[in-house]
């Protein structure tokens, strides 16, 4: 009568309790059985000894909404594990479109080949992933960003009443079309022009939906701490709960804040806020070298830069303002150094992996004229990874009970149109890093912890109230693994590599990874939040 028995595994069953000894049957897309099913058959059985069974991997910050649309197998978050990815995150979602907005979000689907953009509102769009078909299964989130764009262009301005109700409405309809919560990029223009005021009442709109606000606050270094009460202070007014995403405290100088930041969660729920967070277990951001450079030298587009590089004068400038910060700009170069910014990409794939300071040495040239230069010779087009990220916050933040694990990556490949350039490994790493390096090799927290806060802990800050536990009656969401062996095997340089342990993953009851393989399997549901 089951379409599948996973059979003797240690059950991890999501909620953070001990694992404990126990067969899993499922009909359908849905667990019906937890306990001894020796005496009972299936369609596909799955002999699990000596092996985890855990609820799929809910993965509450991605920005996979336009990969998805490029390739619904979702490879690199499906083969560790994820079957649910939470996207439009950031303040940017792929909808809504409107006709002020199109020239420009076409503009940024270009990345895309192929994708063509025939939707205006979240609802097609969501209906074009759907048709499409996905691998893992679509939580939506609506930004603020994307509504202000769709409104007011990149207006750096206040709205004016009739503004600010257009894109109230905007919220709205894609509330009611299915979005789950508002999303905030306060660093991201043109959303980073919005004040308080503004978002908050957009928050309220999502709230009064039942939605939340998922926020990447508007700083994460110097600005931290207000950054932190900002995005609780929205969720307050906005009677909305906050997620507060990739958890951080930014540059050398600023470790060890995260006892502060943590802080403020802490008093926040205590007085009745709730607020959680997600976090990506890295110490390394990635950005290209350009964003270490101050607005003006961006004027006019990449030519133009090269040619104020030329001017000796114009770096002496660059050099003090790079040191120094100018104000309302917090310098990148702050609390990072030249010694930790590493290429990832260059056509020159012998500088791929070392630090400015290292090309520097080898050139015999000063740290900032390298820098000055490679932006030069490669038209400002150098990826790299800055190492901001101090290890200690990176584990105070893990044991922290309201954090969650989120990738702040995209579902993409190691083959076909969406491997290009050196992306972050959290792409392909993220989950199972956790439970290797975290987990097993450092005890930071333990495994049942681990996987509730994959599961259970983001299916309820998102209200999937049918996922992320097993228990009999929840949607059939699960991995197979071995805890002994899980492990990232994707590095900063060599990003595109899949991870080891994942046996199994079956996403609604439907065999989607089998022996560590990807069968193709697009059984991903597109949800939809109905208030
Ligand atoms: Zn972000």
């Amino acid at each position: 009568m089951y379409t599948l028995i996973i059979r003797h595994g240690k059950v991890i069953d999501g909620g953070g309790n001990p694992w404990f000894r126990a067969d899993v049957g499922v009909v359908g897309d849905t667990i019906r059985a937890v306990g001894r099913l020796a005496s009972e058959s299936a369609d596909v059985t799955i002999d699990a000894e000596g092996m985890a069974l855990s609820p799929g991997f809910i993965d509450i910050h991605t920005h996979s909404d336009g990969p998805l649309l490029v390739q619904g197998e979702g490879h690199s978050h499906i083969r560790q594990g994820v079957t649910t990815n939470v996207i439009g995150n950031c303040g940017g979602s792929l909808a809504p479109v409107t006709a002020k907005s199109r020239e420009y979000a076409a503009g940024r689907l270009g990345e895309f080949e192929g994708v063509e953009l025939d939707w205006s509102t979240l609802g097609e769009y969501l209906d074009r992933l759907e048709r499409q078909g996905v691998s893992v299964n679509v939580v939506p989130l609506v930004g603020q960003g994307t509504i202000r764009g769709s409104v007011m262009g990149f207006a750096d301005r206040p709205p004016a009443d009739s503004e600010l109700d257009e894109m109230r409405n905007l919220v709205a309809a894609a509330m009611q079309d299915g979005a789950y919560g508002l999303s905030s990029g306060l660093i991201y223009v043109p959303g980073s022009y919005a004040g308080i005021d503004e978002v908050a009442e957009l928050a309220a709109v999502a709230a009064s939906y039942g939605g939340s606000y998922n926020s990447h606050i508007r700083g994460e270094n110097d600005t931290l701490l207000d950054a932190v009460a900002e995005a609780i202070e929205i969720g307050r007014r906005a009677g909305a709960p906050v997620q507060i995403a990739h958890f951080k405290a930014m540059g050398r100088h600023m470790w060890g804040r995260s006892v502060d930041s943590l802080r403020l969660v802490d008093e926040s729920r205590a007085a009745g806020v709730d607020v959680t967070c997600d976090q990506y277990p890295y110490n390394a951001s990635a950005t290209g070298l350009g964003a270490y450079m101050p607005a003006w030298l961006h004027v006019g587009g990449p030519d133009a830069m090269v040619e104020r590089l030329k001017d000796p004068a114009a770096r002496a400038k660059l050099r003090k303002e790079i040191l120094d910060g100018l104000p309302g700009w917090v310098s990148l170069h702050k609390g990072v150094g030249w010694d930790n910014t590493m290429v990832t990409n260059c056509p020159n794939h012998e500088l791929e992996g070392l630090t400015v300071s290292q090309i520097a040495t080898q050139r015999g040239a000063d740290d900032f004229d390298t820098a000055f230069d490679l932006l030069l010779e490669y038209k400002g087009r150098v990826p790299v990874v800055y190492f901001t990220i101090g290890d200690e916050d990176i584990e105070r933040i893990m044991r922290h009970p309201a954090v969650m694990v989120g990738s702040d990556s995209s579902a993409i490949a190691a083959e076909g149109p969406l491997a290009r350039g050196k992306p972050h490994p959290r792409s392909f790493g993220t989950f199972v890093r956790v439970l290797g390096h975290y987990v097993r090799e450092k005890k930071t927290i333990t495994l049942e912890e681990a996987v509730r806060k994959m599961t259970s802990f983001p299916a309820e800050r998102m209200r999937l109230y049918d996922r992320g536990l097993i228990r009999p009656g929840m949607k059939a969401d699960l991995v197979v693994f071995d805890p002994e062996t899980v492990s990232d095997n994707a590095t900063y340089t060599d990003p595109f590599q899949y991870p080891s342990g994942i046996a199994h993953v079956f996403v609604n009851g439907k065999h989607t990874i089998k022996d560590s393989q990807h069968l193709g399997t697009k059984a991903g549901a597109v949800l939809r939040w109905q208030a």
